[in-house]
């Protein structure tokens, strides 16, 4: 469809339906490999070197694995419950997860700063960004753990190999590759959900000569400069980028100034909208009242949830959307279809406005749904397709063909490249083991993956019944919200209030009943509504396993609760108001 056709709702309808079933692949999950396979000094930490340190053997209150958003948050809460008597521990070399990886130059938050940096009141600072680079986000993990003394407690460059119950003296045992040995009376695993780096299986990929790494592991050896300078190395260089997604929409323009020729390669096109970032106004910053950031923070997911708020104080793309159509995440009834696909008309409009090429414009454009895939904000992406250096080869929805020793091939022609970024995502739908990388034995050595064979069953999606005094801060039938470090706040102050009454209550071992969990569900499945189907048709990608519609049992049990986050976060706060560890056996 080109720019001068007026598209019926029937058409675009129909044109979505096409796309998608373009892009049905029956490998499904199974398309991505994993980084070792691929990069032969696989998963190095690029950014620090290892230091040599003796194994800690300790019995310990807490540990949380995972040092990223949950896991400080997780410990931050510990310590104001009072409790100091635990173990974070994480294969990065600090603090920061999803930001101590990614570094790659254009990285930013997506969702605004003052809503998305946690502890800001706590910790006296202001972003100086509305949406805040990934160095400053970075930076703010360390000045979180510095204002809570989390550095004593950590031991980073550190993986977990194994994590298992020890019925006998109800501990958790959790073993590393550093010779470690914990015993602790809880486990948080606060592993994320962007921790493991996906690569596509694209035939001839490991026969590449040139440089080749993926987004979360920037390779400024080679590239030269650093996340706020320019890459300088390039300037001689012709670089394909693999992948058009959020992080793609980032890295793009970057490598767009620095590369003598840059290939973006596409399979299916980002919705771009406006980014407006600006500078914090030290004005607002200094009118802000104690409680300001809780109150932004539900402001916003209140919005993004679809529920009325006097005043949209956050007042930008996201809200947007949803200021347009409240039901975004489930479009249904004629009405609403009407309102996401003028919503996309305006995203698809945008693109004939700044990309001057019609054939580059045509291929930019996305056709599905509004929340399919998450919507971009940016305002360098699209003109970068306008500059001489720059060329989108568009893969039709198929992906890339081949991969040479010096080229990548689509359609039967060859790009000769000196270096390839992978900028093609997380493992983020894959199982519990994939993205941790190890087993979780509860009690009688039974494994997670065993004991949910048949699908997940939890209490408020932390809690397992058979893993007990174990908390997941995952989205298995918990939450889901569009600020995640929200969510992850509620989890933590629910995770940590729960260990310190366990502790305070002479309490030995807690686990959901039967019952409750079975309770648990059906609430999920009273929350079902227009959302859970909403993805089924979306285009494929990692919202929905890859366009794969799971009808099997052990799926549908996976559901999140689909309600309001809010209502979710109520939920919780309603469960420890009320106070009786309600569904909980104690021992
Ligand atoms: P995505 O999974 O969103 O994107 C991966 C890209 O790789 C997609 O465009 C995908 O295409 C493409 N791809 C996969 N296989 C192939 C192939 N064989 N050939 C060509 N292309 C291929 O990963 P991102 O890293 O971009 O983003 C992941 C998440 O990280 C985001 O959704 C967001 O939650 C988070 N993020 C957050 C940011 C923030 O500011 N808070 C910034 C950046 C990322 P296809 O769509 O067809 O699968």
């Amino acid at each position: 469809m080109s720019k001068s056709e007026a598209h019926s709702i029937d058409e675009i309808k129909a044109k979505y339906q096409a796309e998608r079933e373009k892009r049905l692949r029956a490998d499904g999950l199974a398309q991505y490999r994993d980084f070792p396979d691929v990069f032969k000094d696989g998963d190095r930490d690029p950014y620090r070197d290892i230091v040599q340190r003796d194994p800690v053997i300790e019995e310990t209150d807490v540990a949380i694995i995972g040092a990223g958003l949950g896991g400080i948050m997780s410990a931050v809460e510990l310590v104001k419950q009072g409790l100091s008597n635990f173990r974070v521990l994480d294969m990065a070399g600090d603090f920061g997860g999803t930001w101590y990886w990614n570094r790659y130059p254009g990285l930013a938050c997506d969702i605004e700063s003052y809503i998305y940096m946690p502890y800001l009141e706590e910790t006296g600072y202001i972003p100086t960004e509305r949406y805040a680079k990934g160095s400053e986000i970075y930076e703010h993990c360390q000045r979180i753990a510095n204002k809570f003394d989390l550095y004593p407690k950590a031991l980073f460059h550190t993986s977990v190999t194994s994590v298992r119950w020890l019925d006998d003296c109800n501990r958790w045992e959790i073993s590393s590759d550093r010779g470690d040995k914990l015993r602790a009376r809880f486990m948080t695993i606060a592993g994320g959900i962007l921790n493991k780096p996906k690569l596509p299986g694209i035939k001839g990929m490991d026969t590449f000569k040139g440089t080749s790494f993926h987004t979360s592991r920037w390779n400024y050896d080679y590239t030269g400069g650093s996340q706020t300078e320019a890459l300088v190395n390039l300037a001689d260089k012709r670089v394909a980028v693999i992948g058009t997604g959020a992080t793609a929409v980032q890295v793009v323009p970057k490598l767009a100034e620095a590369a003598q020729q840059l290939y973006v390669l596409q399979r299916t096109p980002s919705g771009v909208g406006p980014r407006l970032n600006r500078p914090t106004d030290p004005e607002w910053a200094s009118s802000l009242k104690p409680g300001w950031q809780k109150e932004r923070i539900e402001n916003f997911t209140r919005m993004v949830s679809g529920q009325a708020v006097e005043q949209d104080l956050v007042k930008d793309g996201w809200t947007e959307i949803f200021s347009r159509n409240p039901n975004a995440f489930g479009v249904t009834g004629e009405e609403e279809q009407a309102v996401d696909i003028q919503a996309m008309e305006d995203v698809r409009a945008r693109i004939d406005e700044i990309v001057e090429d019609p054939k580059t414009a045509e291929a930019l454009k996305p056709w599905y749904h509004q929340m399919c895939k998450r919507p971009c904000f940016h305002d360098y992406y699209l003109p970068a397709f306008n500059r001489p250096n720059v060329k989108l080869i568009d893969t039709d929805g198929k992906g890339v063909e081949g991969i040479t020793e010096n080229a990548v091939v689509v359609d039967g022609v060859e790009y000769p490249v000196d270096c390839i970024v992978y900028a093609s995502g997380f493992h983020s739908g894959a199982t519990h083991t994939t993205r941790l990388g190890f087993e979780i034995y509860g009690r009688d050595g039974i494994s997670l993956t065993d004991a949910w064979a048949n699908g997940p069953s939890t209490l408020h999606g932390m809690l397992a019944r058979g893993f007990p005094n174990y908390f997941s801060l995952y989205m298995l039938q918990g939450g889901i919200a569009v600020n995640f470090a929200h969510l992850l706040s509620e989890l933590t102050i629910h995770s940590a209030w729960l260990i310190s009454e366990t502790l305070k209550r002479g309490v030995e071992v807690i686990e959901p009943s039967v019952a409750a969990q079975e309770a648990w569900f059906n609430t999920l499945l009273a929350n079902l509504g227009a959302q859970a189907l909403f993805f089924s048709e979306c285009t494929p990608g990692y919202n929905n396993g890859e366009g794969a519609t799971p009808t099997e049992e052990s799926a549908l049990r996976g559901i999140p609760y689909f309600g309001p986050t809010l209502d979710y976060i109520q939920i919780l706060r309603d469960w420890r108001e009320e106070g009786s560890l309600a569904g909980l056996e104690t021992d």
